[in-house]
């Protein structure tokens, strides 16, 4: 029970990375308010689901502050939503582009500006951007994702920065996962994976609730002194 008497925001949490820390950060005592475009396929307790876009700044603000004035207290925020819409550099239109920034980049924005001043308001908080492996080492195809995925590492350490200068607190960090197995892989082609999961030391692509354990493990004061880290979690990808 890592994360007894605490209330967790995961955006993206109707699937995939999201339902699995969700499910995580549930088992281990946090009250959880996923919001995602989607429902969610599953239920469970102490998770509550609400409906979010979070390209939408108005939208988020008005949702951080009704969760603030709910629960009182946010403890941790995971900002986890996330998309791909791969192409070329050649090849990638405008809307390609800026569908990855909106997301990837504008949302995560969208929820720290409102929860990481209250975690600074109300004495600490944990919070952890979802990067990638892209945005760490780059790669073809992917122009849009990886400049988002480097950017919310720049965003971790800047708030690391900014929400601890008065001494609270507050501590954000990135999770950077190599290839999991989630929806978001299904337009990726086997052949692709099979390469993936070979330039691994392990041998093998990742699942979901290996991510899960890491991001358990930098919401909970097991992590009291790390801040502005990224945890690279890609069975050794780039060693
Ligand atoms: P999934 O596609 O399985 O889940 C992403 C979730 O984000 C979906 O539920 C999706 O909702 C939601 N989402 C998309 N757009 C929005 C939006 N505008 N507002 C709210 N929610 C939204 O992907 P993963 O679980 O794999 O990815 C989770 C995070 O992990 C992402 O940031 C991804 O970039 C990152 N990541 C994943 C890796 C992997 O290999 N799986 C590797 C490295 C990083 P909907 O389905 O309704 O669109």
């Amino acid at each position: 029970m890592r994360l007894q008497g605490k209330t967790a925001i995961i955006t993206g949490g109707a699937r995939g990375l999201g339902e699995s820390m969700a499910k995580l950060f549930a088992d281990n005592g946090a009250k959880i308010i996923t919001c995602d475009m989607g429902d969610p396929l599953y239920t469970y307790e102490n998770v509550e689901f609400y409906k979010l876009d979070v390209t939408d700044s108005e939208a988020c603000k008005k949702f951080s502050e009704y969760v603030i004035e709910k629960y009182k207290k946010i403890d941790i925020l995971v900002n986890n939503a996330g998309i791909t819409k791969d192409g070329m550099t050649r090849k990638m239109t405008d809307e390609m582009w800026n569908a990855v920034i909106a997301v990837n980049l504008n949302g995560v924005f969208n929820m720290t500006r409102t929860i990481g001043p209250h975690m600074e308001d109300t004495g600490g908080g944990s919070i952890i951007n979802i990067s990638s492996v892209v945005g760490e080492y780059g790669n073809i195809g992917q122009i849009n994702y990886s400049a988002t995925k480097a950017g919310v590492i720049g965003m971790a350490k800047t708030w690391a920065k900014e929400f601890a200068r008065k001494g609270v607190q507050v501590r954000c960090n990135a999770i950077a996962p190599g290839y999991i197995m989630t929806d978001i892989l299904k337009t990726v082609p086997q052949e692709l994976l099979d390469k993936f999961a070979a330039a691994t030391m392990l041998g093998r692509l990742g699942q979901p609730d290996e991510v899960a354990r890491a991001a358990l493990f930098l919401a909970s004061d097991d992590a009291s002194y790390i801040t502005g880290s990224v945890l690279s979690v890609n069975g050794g990808m780039r060693l």
